[in-house]
């Protein structure tokens, strides 16, 4: 039988609830030795490692991160009718490691009965979106944490207090947490609270450019007499020769405004190089939705010979057609610099989520949240990249990737941020493709389509064993992550 020491927590009276009956057992461990007539100079205490199960941090995890030592104060020795010693022992950031205290007087050495297991909480707060389901039981989250050493407190409730915005995108994200920050109530756990909302649909929108329509032929008006018009149609396509989907369906306000998907139509006809202005009513949404209530990858274009054609001759040209697609739907995110993340339960307008996935997007954000996939031992970036390397968090997994992104050396792989490929056999960066069986819910791509039986391979809800060991070894004290100490 050991004693539990949340070595993560301040001793503060918020944090003794839930199993912790004193704030003795939070933070640094007080070891007292009472002894009479005896010279307390001679009196020697120490913190030693009990039984073969404790992880280690390397030298090197040492020197980046104090808190990876086990730190023993000076002791204070108070002498009245008998000596006290008392010493301050903080046990390092790890969970699961079990120490004894020693105390040692001349050859003499005593050792307290119980072993003393380092363990961490964290708190959590859900608030979702009114009519946005959040999955019956999230304790599949706790428990793959808890998997090592870490707990995770359900705190206050925030369920169905948020109005809902349809999708959250590049333009409402500040409204977004505005409107979030009013349900959150878990402010006195600062700075170990994390909020989770749950929100509908999470994707961005951008520009793309159609122009593989050349050598348009429009008839001359003598020619095509009476129909004064053709029409062309326009498969959209993005920059992986993928179907591009319209921004549409997405925001209500966007769909109010005069086509909030198209930038502009332009004709432009052969040998000259300034092109016409297509007239916006002349573009229109073509083809069947492809998703439920969206996903148009078409558009019609109207070429008025009037405007654009020769009364005499045939007019060739080429047709650029530029539209607001959608850029891609995410799971979801979590804030680089506070203590906000956020799982939505759809994508492609009117796909939900099953709750392994919601489970496997919230393990997945909160992991961010708390440092991985862990960067500690990975250098600067190469110049011109942007760089999440965290050196306070344990040496990286094998599998780590994104660590850095943008410029001649990305290794982003079609996601930001740290993230951890176990499992994976390649990535095809021109088609921004993954082969492979994701083994981490670290992975940060999407589902890789299975060639032999169709069907999509998941990412799990479980860490790898290489993440599993940085939970573990993470410095959890949120006095001591940025994001934590940043409320949203
Ligand atoms: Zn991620
Ligand atoms: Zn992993």
């Amino acid at each position: 039988m050991s004693l539990k020491q949340w070595v993560n927590l301040t001793r503060e009276a918020v944090h003794v609830e839930d199993g912790i009956t004193s704030d003795a057992r939070l933070d640094y461990v007080l070891a007292k030795v009472k002894m009479k007539k005896k010279d307390p100079a001679l009196i020697k205490l120490r913190a030693v490692p009990e039984g073969g199960d404790n992880a280690e941090y390397s030298d090197a995890e040492k020197k980046r991160n104090v808190h990876f030592k086990l730190v023993p104060f000076p002791p204070e020795i108070t002498s009245e009718s008998e000596v006290e010693l008392k010493q301050k022992f903080f046990l390092p950031a790890v969970g699961g490691n079990k120490y004894k205290i020693e105390a040692k007087y001349k050859d003499k050495v005593v050792s307290t009965s119980k072993a003393i297991e380092t363990i961490r909480r964290l708190y959590f707060q859900v608030i979702s979106m009114k009519g946005v389901a959040v999955p019956g039981s999230l304790s599949d989250v706790s428990d793959e944490f808890e998997k090592y050493f870490m707990e995770l407190k359900e705190k206050e409730d925030g369920r169905d207090t948020m109005d809902l915005i349809k999708t959250v995108h590049q333009d409402n994200t500040g409204d977004f947490k505005d409107s979030a920050r009013t349900s959150y109530k878990a402010g006195k756990y600062w700075p170990y609270a994390i909020a989770c909302v749950f929100s509908n649909m999470i994707a961005d929108y951008a520009d793309n450019e159609n122009d593989d329509h050349v050598d348009v032929e429009i008839p001359s008006m003598i020619d095509n007499l009476g129909e004064n018009s053709i029409e062309v149609t326009v498969d959209l396509k993005d920059e992986f020769g993928d179907d591009a989907y319209l921004w549409t369906g997405l925001d209500d306000d966007h769909d109010l405004l005069d086509k909030f998907w198209l930038v502009s139509a332009a004709f432009t006809r052969e040998g000259e190089t300034t092109s016409q202005v297509i007239r916006r009513s002349d573009v229109n949404i073509s083809g069947a939705a492809s998703h439920g209530t969206g996903g148009f990858s078409q558009v019609k274009v109207t070429l008025n010979e009037i405007l654009l054609g020769d009364l005499l001759e045939t007019t060739k040209g080429n047709l650029v057609i530029k539209t607001r697609v959608v850029d891609g739907f995410s799971g979801g995110f979590s804030s680089g610099d506070s203590n906000f993340t956020t799982v939505a339960v759809k994508s492609w307008w009117d796909g939900d989520h099953s709750d392994d996935e919601n489970i496997q997007t919230l393990i997945h954000e909160l992991g961010h949240k708390i440092g991985l996939s862990s960067t500690g031992d990975r250098p600067p970036p190469p110049a011109g990249n942007f760089a999440f390397i965290n050196s306070k968090t344990p040496d990286a997994p094998p599998n780590l990737y994104g660590e850095y992104y943008e410029g001649p050396d990305e290794n982003n792989k079609g996601h930001q941020g740290p993230h951890c490929e176990d499992g994976m056999t390649a990535y095809d960066a021109a088609k921004d493709e993954w082969t492979g069986t994701p083994g981490c819910a670290m992975f940060g791509g999407s589902p890789t389509l299975d060639a032999a039986t169709g069907t999509y391979k998941e990412t799990p809800n479980i860490f790898c064993s290489d993440c599993g060991l940085s939970v573990r070894k993470m410095d959890l004290n949120g006095f001591h992550i940025d994001d934590l100490k940043k409320e949203f």
